[in-house]
């Protein structure tokens, strides 16, 4: 069965001004449906045939890898966003959030630097172990936390092609305009 691109929760205008329609159109019209696309192509006749994503996602290599990951990430990122949704995590994530970094704050900044100093194209990931604590993990390319056994709760696309028609040179002003559309709510129910 062929994967499709997943319908996103909302217009490509939805999120001005921190995310534009051309970015959109972009990153979600050419970008994530070329990774579908090319999922597609190199999936048949192979073992990964009939298996989920997330299945390929931990057992496959090269480009079947790299394309199911992609199609995964870019979901899992395009429907975290609400504008206007909760800003704040609360609850059992901010518990967990404290415990593991001291306070929101100290998680934010931790995780502003692992963004802005991720070198070349890759993944800020807030993900949780086995054990109930949380970590901020830098993965480079298609890279998923999902290959060490970890659960993902969010993550921020650095991949210049995520911010650079409206950031430009400016990864850092990106992510600031990432925690603007972020919706908690979301993180919660991954949780
Ligand atoms: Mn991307």
């Amino acid at each position: 069965m062929a994967f499709e691109l997943k319908k996103l929760p909302y217009k490509l205008d939805a999120l001005v001004p921190y995310i534009s329609e051309e970015t959109l159109e972009y990153h979600y019209g050419k970008h994530h449906q070329t990774y579908v696309t090319n999922l597609n192509g190199l999936v048949p006749g192979t073992e990964f045939e009939n298996a989920d994503l997330e299945t390929i996602i931990r057992k496959a290599e090269g480009g079947i890898f790299n394309n199911a990951a992609q199609v995964w990430n870019h979901t899992f990122y395009f429907e975290s966003f609400t504008k206007g949704g909760r800003k704040e995590p609360f609850g059992i994530v901010a518990d967990s959030i404290n415990a593991s970094f001291g306070s929101y704050e100290a998680f934010k900044e931790q995780f502003n630097k692992a963004a802005a100093t991720l070198f070349g194209a890759g993944w800020a990931w807030l993900a949780r172990k086995e054990d109930g604590t949380l970590q901020i993990i830098q993965e480079s390319n298609a890279g998923n936390p999902l290959r060490k056994g970890l659960k993902p709760l969010l993550t921020c696309d650095v991949w210049e092609h995520a911010y650079y028609i409206d950031y430009r040179n400016k990864r850092p002003d990106y992510v600031k305009s990432f925690w603007e559309i972020l919706d908690w709510d979301i993180v919660a129910g991954r949780y």
